[in-house]
């Protein structure tokens, strides 16, 4: 980026990664040869044609799965060996239907230590204040007493990122948030995500289909190709901040989704030729 130091802590690190589903005579190999670093403070986004292992390093990297062969390393250390705060979104919002807004957004507060220990005391006050500021944040203000149905689906997936990030993660991970959105709920959701971002700076990996979601929101962006899922490219994103709409308009930009979409096209004819 023109207007901010490049972080350079590695949080994730995937280090030639295997990974294989089946028996031995039926093995299905989904990813292979697959590195990653995600620096603390970065936001890299993952972007790939579907079934190429995009959901399956967020499982990898939450420690869900576990890599067949390679390394999987969070904070220097194997995945698990030590405690790392994740918040989590996805394309289906899954919020509790007989809970508030506010409730919903409150949930991970209740649950994940050291916030767990604390959610019964004088501090309960403070959680609320910190719900209602980030629901401000998101443009939710006023509308933590609905419940889910009340919503539409876009307020939903605002809501959906407060719960992702009201206990303050390390490592927010987000799987096609937005895919399901109309075109302009989408791009209002993206400024909110680069707003959230930029104020808070938890490291983000994001995953999406979508180039030009990638390009507004990344540093850094990773494309895979499939079968089996690969990192074959990887490029960073300069764009000054706050991007906007607008951006995405520029030559700079289209260049840049233009040259991703031939990166992917590429590698999918070298893969149908070689089947
Ligand atoms: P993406 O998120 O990029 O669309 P996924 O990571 O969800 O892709 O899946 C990659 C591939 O792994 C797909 O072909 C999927 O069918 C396969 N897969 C995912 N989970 C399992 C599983 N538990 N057992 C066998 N195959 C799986
Ligand atoms: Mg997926």
């Amino acid at each position: 980026m023109s207007d901010t130091i490049r972080p350079s802590t590695p949080l994730v690190s995937l280090q030639n990664v295997m990974l294989a589903y089946g028996t031995a005579q039926q093995r299905q190999v989904i990813l292979d040869e697959t590195d990653l670093t995600i620096n603390q403070g970065d936001f890299v986004a993952l972007v790939g044609p579907s079934g190429c292992g995009k959901s399956t390093i967020l499982k990898l990297v939450s420690g869900l799965v576990r890599a067949t062969s390679g390394v999987v390393l969070v904070k220097n250390r194997e995945v698990g060996a030590t405690p790392i705060r994740i918040g989590m979104a996805f394309q289906n919002p899954t919020l509790l239907p007989w809970l508030t807004i506010r409730d919903n957004v409150m949930m991970p507060l209740k649950i994940v230590p050291p916030f767990r220990q604390q959610f019964k005391t004088e501090r309960h006050r403070d959680f609320r204040h910190r719900v209602e500021a980030l629901l401000a944040q998101v443009g939710l203000a006023g509308q933590g007493d609905k419940h889910p149905w009340q919503l539409s689906g876009g307020m939903l997936q605002r809501a959906s990122l407060c719960r992702a990030l009201i206990h303050e993660p390390e490592l927010l991970m987000l799987d096609e948030p937005f895919g399901a959105l109309d075109q302009f709920t989408r791009e209002e959701l993206w400024s909110i995500m680069q707003d959230l971002w930029m104020t808070r700076r938890p490291t983000v990996l994001l995953v999406t289909h979508d180039l030009k979601e990638a390009g507004f929101l990344a540093n850094r962006i990773c494309v895979m190709r499939a079968k089996p899922g690969r990192i074959v490219a990887e490029r960073d994103i300069d764009f000054q901040r706050p991007r906007s709409v607008e951006t995405t308009f520029t030559p700079e930009f289209t260049t840049l989704t233009h040259d991703l979409r031939a990166a992917i096209v590429a590698v999918r004819n070298a893969t149908k030729e070689a089947a």
